[in-house]
């Protein structure tokens, strides 16, 4: 169908499922290859901690997902630079249990770790678990196959968002 992007199993990764909760016009846009936050001192910053604290472990790369590491028994581990829990690093880590289900494993949970707070979250991974992880993937297959971008939200909750330049001009 004209207009209509293909999204194979494997092209939906974390940074999709972020930004479906976070806007899904910054999801629209990410899809089509916008990168704003390529220069963000922010982004710069989670990479350096994602790098220095857990630099020995391994990391497993899932296609357009990646994961810190996974324990025997298949806890999927994931390491966030923000000082705030939240439920779009949970939802991520249920993405990731799902695409690891998906390919055969036998998945326990998640465990989400915010080293500069030194606090770790667990992410159970149950029939709740799984049946909210695919609604996220439908929810994001739904939002990139769009003709055009979804409307833009309430510029209140654009604070912060590094796509502000090009949803607002600013
Ligand atoms: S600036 Fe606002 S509307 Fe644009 S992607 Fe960010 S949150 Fe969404």
């Amino acid at each position: 169908m004209s207009g209509l992007l293909h999204v194979d199993e494997d092209e939906i990764g974390g940074v999709h499922i972020k930004y479906l909760l976070h806007c899904p016009r910054q999801l629209w846009l990410y899809s089509r290859g916008y990168r704003p936050e390529q220069g963000s001192d922010l982004v710069a910053f989670g990479e350096a901690v994602d790098e220095t604290s857990y630099a020995r472990q391994r990391e497993v790369d899932l296609g357009a997902a990646k994961i810190d590491w996974v324990t025997t028994g298949a806890v999927v581990h994931e390491t966030k630079s923000s000082r705030a829990p939240s439920e779009q690093h949970a939802a991520q880590v249920r993405h990731y249990c799902l695409l690891l289900e998906r390919r055969g494993v036998t998945v326990r949970g998640g465990v989400l770790h915010y080293p500069v707070i030194r606090r770790t979250v667990q992410v159970p991974w149950n029939a709740v678990a799984r049946e909210s992880a695919l609604e996220a993937d439908h929810g994001a297959r739904t939002v990139i196959g769009l003709p055009a971008p979804p409307p833009r939200l309430p510029r209140p909750q654009c604070r912060g968002c590094s796509f502000t330049d090009y949803c607002w001009g600013d």
